[in-house]
């Protein structure tokens, strides 16, 4: 099974709140709409866990701007 590592580039992001629409579990947004992680608001990686990988890779499908980076190893 491979890994996955998302990395959010939060300039980039324009705050169209997609992204927790698809993954809430992974994306959440600061008080501007800005993306950051649920769980570690202050990191821009962050590793998948297997059972958020399908909904993670919906949401860097969707974001528009590609601001949500994603590495499979
Ligand atoms: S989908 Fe992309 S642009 Fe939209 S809030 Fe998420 S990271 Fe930002």
């Amino acid at each position: 099974m491979s890994s996955l590592t998302c990395s959010l580039v939060k300039e980039r992001c324009i705050a169209c709140g997609l992204c927790a629409v698809y993954a809430p579990e992974i994306f959440d947004y600061d008080e501007e709409g800005i993306v950051l992680f649920t769980q570690e608001p202050t990191s821009t990686h962050q590793y998948i866990a297997n059972d958020q990988y399908d909904a993670t890779l919906k949401a860097y499908q969707k974001c528009p701007v590609r601001a949500i980076l994603i590495e499979k190893e």
